[in-house]
């Protein structure tokens, strides 16, 4: 029996660790035509459910379907009925041997498994420096933290991954990066929700994260490490002058992103973001007078927007000098917004978004997002009853969730 990963650029970040666990056993399906027997496993965002389920049709009969990534984990039921035989629920490294013995008929179903037949819950926990960041062949990012313990409610991340933060420690994120380097991968990215959250439990550790790029730089001074930029963002209220003063040096990149999200107070209470607006207005200049320019993510068509505080700073962030990252509201699975409805823009709004962005201060794939973002509500609702918001309590039983602390 053969099995195959479907890889494309939305899920190799999935399956390049995955692969890696897995010792060899899953193959990229590149030219190769899977047979009847044969295991093929998709791994898809929400957004892209429509294009997995347009690959899933073009597979040979008698091949063996498993959804896996976000999507499925969310909602394991709409896997099934898009027509997949398995879906895979949560982090995967510690059980994707579990489920190629299972396939083969080896083993019982690892207990992360969905089907017709029976129920899994979602697999968390994996302690990630035991596990490889990337298989030889499709080298990603370097995942140095999995696991929020901000439980922000457009969020996924908490809901696959955990509140429990978990890092690999410096000495093995430098033996990874040595790996990239030997084949002549100079530019070095990291993979974390919180960047400068690096080594604690969601607060700020600017001695640990200033201590691990001086390692890198150290071991590795050919190195171009690029830190604050996608994947790796970093919390408006831990960026302070002091910290990247320090950080510039040892960086490549010249952009921060960090995130707004809304221009309300009340919103970012609601959202349960953690920090204030006046955290973004101080991130944004400090970035600036460290030479950095500031990329700031905000959000449009939450279900209580304030389009009015949004736009004011918005505006204000852009006369400081950031760019504004604009991004449309999509309910996630199992998100505590999963069944709040989009809230479409005033025209008016959409006017000064339109101004923003012909003079380059505002951009993003928001329009895509927008018409998506009706249809994932339309689909959550239809699920309501079997899965979503029974997660919640779960997770937080499970994470033994608090406040969190430094
Ligand atoms: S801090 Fe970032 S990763 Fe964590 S829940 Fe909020 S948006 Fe998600």
């Amino acid at each position: 029996m053969n099995f195959y990963a479907l890889i494309n650029r939305e899920n190799k970040y999935s399956f390049s660790p995955l692969m890696a666990a897995s010792k060899g056993r899953i193959k990229p399906l590149g030219g190769e035509r899977p047979k009847a027997g044969d295991a093929v496993l998709l791994s898809f965002m929400s957004p892209d459910w429509k294009r997995a389920w347009r690959e899933l049709k073009e597979l040979p009969r008698g091949t063996i379907k498993v959804a896996g990534g976000a999507h499925p984990s969310g909602l394991p039921l709409h896997a099934l009925d898009m027509g997949f035989d398995y879906a895979f629920c949560g982090e995967g490294e510690e059980q994707i041997v579990s489920l190629l013995d299972f396939l083969e008929g080896k083993a019982e179903p690892p207990p992360c498994l969905w089907s017709r037949d029976f129920k899994g819950s979602p697999c968390r926990g994996v302690e990630i420096e035991k596990f490889p960041p990337f298989e030889e062949h499709l080298p990603i990012p370097i995942e140095i933290t999995r696991g929020c313990p901000f439980l922000c409610s457009y969020c996924q991340t908490p809901r696959l991954f955990g509140r429990r933060m978990r890092h690999r420690s410096a000495e093995n994120i430098a033996f990874w990066v040595g790996k990239l380097v030997a084949r002549g991968i100079r530019d070095i990215r990291f993979i974390t929700p919180n960047g400068l959250g690096y080594g604690g439990r969601g607060g700020a550790q600017p001695e640990k994260v200033l201590a691990l790029l001086r390692l890198l730089k150290e071991r590795y001074p050919e190195a171009r490490l690029y830190f604050g930029s996608f994947p790796s963002e970093f919390r408006p209220e831990h960026i302070t002058l002091p910290l990247l003063k320090a950080l510039r040096p040892l960086l490549a990149n010249r952009r921060i992103i960090f995130g707004a999200q809304s221009g309300s107070p009340e919103v970012l209470r609601a959202l349960r973001r953690g920090h204030s607006v006046e955290d973004v207005i101080r991130a944004t200049e400090n970035s600036i007078k460290a030479s950095f320019r500031p990329e700031v993510d905000f959000i449009f068509g939450l279900p209580f927007d304030d389009e009015n505080q949004n736009l004011r700073l918005m505006k204000k962030l852009a006369e400081m000098g950031a760019r504004i990252h604009a991004h449309y509201f999509l309910p996630l699975p199992s998100t505590h917004l999963a069944l709040y409805r989009p809230r479409p823009l005033s025209s008016a709004f959409l006017g000064e978004v339109e101004r923003l962005t012909g003079s380059g201060q505002l951009f993003g794939r928001w329009k895509r997002q927008r018409e998506l973002s009706e249809e994932l509500y339309r689909l959550n609702l239809s699920y309501s009853a079997s899965h979503i918001g029974k997660n919640d309590e779960r997770y937080e039983e499970e994470n033994n969730c608090g406040t969190p602390a430094s």
